[in-house]
């Protein structure tokens, strides 16, 4: 074994990732520690949950992508801890010494506390939370072309999305076109006028940190593709049969999807480290642990304010903030300044349908048809792999142009 320094990266997701490959050919051995073997494209997820694409389509395997990566291992296991003062990670496998540690593990879907949302929910973080939630939607539609009760029928066909953010946007307006464009000629007993897709946000507006004019043009588009948007409407209870809101109203369904939360990676509260309310790791500019400056903590997992306010959980934080630390690591090495951490907001998207997203970039404004094209191109582009964006350009142009989707299996009983 090297007597390098040994960067030791917890979590193979975008900032995890790009650590490494920023470490490629320096004087240093890095190990990545995930618990799944693949690199997951999560904004791509709501696609596998609604039938458009396969799984494997937005994974790739890590050690395919080290491949060439000389100074490079990998270890899948799950890693329970970290003690801080003998630089040890502790994992399923067992301890893992360090001499650096980057904290990139992501975050976990925040029920809030609520026991009856956290038992029948169907939140969306991985693959098998969207191969669940696919199965689950052509499940209802299967018993509901057999149910004769009119009421059960009803509920069997409402589809609820809770959390007005990009994925619960995404994924109501996708399902809906899943059901209205695709669903409708598979199920011919089925009057698709009766099926419901309800899209609930606790604040008065979806899409919150977008442009309200953006705001606006995509609550537009999700009523043209017929989702019933509620927003300041609040979940209070559901038990897998109905949903009471917290104004008394009950509405009998057997699908909610939840994606109105999202707090860090539980590993982080076993590190000792001072976490927010939503478990988020404080750090300082450089992106350091408070008196622990050989262990960095990025992405979702990390807490960091810019002008009073905590920088967004989204893929471009954690890529960015990945540079930074690849910097800091051998800045340290090397006796050289380390750099404090910057956020640059490029902007963001969000896609209703075919035809129809909402982008702001660089501060220029635009929806409808050019936004969506340019979703779908910078979508395209993120995903790793020559395979997986042309099955995936090949899986778009199919539904694009004969309203189909790939993958309407249910392959779990
Ligand atoms: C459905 C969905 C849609 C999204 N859409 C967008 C979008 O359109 N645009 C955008 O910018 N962001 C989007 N995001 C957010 C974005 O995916 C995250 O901000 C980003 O992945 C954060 O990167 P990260 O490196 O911090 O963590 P992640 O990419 O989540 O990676 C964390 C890694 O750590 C591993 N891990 C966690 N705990 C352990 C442990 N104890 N042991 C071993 N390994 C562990 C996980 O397996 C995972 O591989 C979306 C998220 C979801 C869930």
């Amino acid at each position: 074994m090297s007597d390098k320094p040994h960067v030791v990266i917890i979590g193979a997701g975008f900032g995890g990732l790009r650590v490494a490959k920023r470490l490629a050919g320096k004087p240093v051995r890095v190990t990545l520690i995930d618990k799944r073997n693949y690199h997951l494209f999560q904004p791509l997820l709501y696609q596998v949950a609604t039938a458009g694409i396969s799984p494997h389509e937005i994974a790739y395997p890590v050690r395919a992508i080290f491949r060439s990566q000389k100074n490079f291992d990998f270890l899948m296991t799950r890693v329970t801890g970290v003690d801080l003062e003998k630089r040890a990670v502790h994992t399923e496998q067992g301890d893992v010494p360090y001499d650096y540690l980057v904290v990139a593990v992501g975050a976990s879907v925040n029920f809030f506390g609520n026991a009856s949302l956290e038992r029948h929910a169907l939140p969306l973080k991985d693959i098998s939370d969207a191969v669940t939630i696919r199965n689950h939607v052509l499940r209802m539609f299967e018993q509901a072309a057999h149910e004769q009760d009119v009421r059960k029928r009803q509920s069997l066909l409402t589809f609820v999305a809770v959390g007005g953010g990009p994925t619960g946007v995404e994924s109501a307006g996708a399902l809906s076109e899943l059901i209205r464009l695709v669903l409708r000629r598979d199920y011919r007993t089925i009057n698709v006028d009766n099926v419901r897709v309800i899209l609930m946000e606790g604040a008065p507006m979806i899409l919150p940190g977008f442009p309200e004019s953006l705001r606006l043009s995509a609550r537009k588009s999700l009523e043209h593709k017929r989702v019933d948007v509620r927003v300041e409407t609040l979940v209070k209870d559901y038990d897998g049969e109905k949903i009471t809101l917290d104004n008394g109203e009950i509405i009998p369904t057997r699908t909610l999807l939840w994606s109105a939360g999202v707090r860090a990676a539980s590993l982080t509260g076993r590190l000792g480290l001072e976490q927010t309310r939503n478990g988020r790791l404080r750090v300082s500019p450089t992106l350091q642990a408070p008196n622990h400056p050989n262990v960095f903590v990025i992405g979702d997992a990390a807490h960091l304010e810019e002008n009073g306010v905590a920088l967004p959980m989204v893929a471009q934080v954690a890529m960015q903030q990945a540079q930074i630390v690849a910097h800091n690591i051998l800045a340290d090495l090397g006796k050289t300044p380390t750099r404090e951490f910057h956020y640059k907001n490029i902007g963001s998207m969000a896609t209703i349908g075919r035809n129809a997203a909402v982008a702001c970039v660089f501060g220029v404004k635009f929806h409808g048809y050019l936004a969506w094209i340019v979703w779908l191109t910078i979508h395209l582009i993120a995903l790793i792999g020559f395979r997986n964006r042309l099955v995936v350009l090949i899986d778009w142009a199919w539904s694009y142009f004969f309203y189909d989707r790939a993958v309407r299996l249910i392959t779990r009983e």
